[in-house]
């Protein structure tokens, strides 16, 4: 049967999938080095679908790492397009404990941007065709992350800044408000982006206007996805509350 995500190892007992999409998308850079890269397209598109998963991989493992610290139970990680999701059992609801395990990851993209960073500077030699390679490597590898660290610090839903901000936000709003408005933030930068990509892609006649408009889609659903949960959460707990003893 044609599955939607493939587990890839497993770390701390969390298992690790990666989405169909992942592997698309190791396709379309093979193909985009084919026209420099020649035989070495394949090789070299491994090598960096294997750097970007890890590097994904490393920033849930992040968001985990907290998570079972604080006593939540992780199911999996799954990797996709704009990242990854670790699905917890249980997320904690005290907005110190959110506000942690949120910025967790960023903090792990953005450090192993710097670490990236440097070393492409340690190695870069102009002479040396293997070290002029590795710096090559380790300049993408710094770029995605770097990316990956600050798109997650957007304060919006789905991102992880939107988890930051319900919790920074909560103990004066109220979670259910405090979600709005995070919610709030992340579609109506999905609706300027999404507007941005149609623009490239039909009146720039530039392709990658579909992969913003496909972002800004994804970050609509999530940011909606997101408030609903929560609504039917807080609802739930208000019928509770509401039964006769
Ligand atoms: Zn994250």
């Amino acid at each position: 049967m044609f599955k939607s995500s493939y587990k890839l190892a497993t770390i701390w007992g969390i298992p690790i999938r990666a989405n169909i999409s992942m592997f698309i998308l190791l396709i379309f850079i093979a193909w985009e080095l084919s026209s420099f890269a020649g035989a070495w397209a394949v090789p070299f598109a491994l090598l960096l679908g294997f750097l970007l998963f890890s590097s994904i991989a490393l920033h849930e493992l992040g968001h985990s790492f907290v998570a079972l610290k604080k006593g939540c139970k992780v199911k999996g990680i799954t990797l996709a397009l704009i990242g990854g999701v670790a699905s917890m059992e249980s997320v904690p609801d005290k907005p110190k404990d959110e506000f942690q395990m949120a910025i967790a990851g960023p903090l792990v993209s953005l450090s192993l941007a710097g670490i990236a960073y440097g070393l492409r500077f340690a190695i870069y030699s102009e002479t040396n065709e293997f070290r002029y390679m590795a710096a090559y490597f380790f300049e993408v590898i710094g770029f995605l992350n770097l990316l990956l660290g600050c798109f997650n610090l957007i304060p919006a839903f789905p991102m992880d800044g939107g988890r930051v901000l319900r919790a920074l936000l909560t103990p004066k709003k109220g979670r259910l408000k405090a979600t709005y408005i995070a919610a709030r933030i992340g579609k109506v930068l999905a609706i300027l982006f999404g507007i941005y990509g149609l623009h490239e892609f039909f009146l720039e006649k530039e392709t990658y206007g579909i992969f913003k408009v496909a972002i800004a889609l994804f970050v609509y659903s999530g940011a909606d996805n997101e408030y609903k949960l929560v609504y039917m959460q807080e609802m739930g707990d208000w019928l509770q509350d509401d039964e006769p003893q």
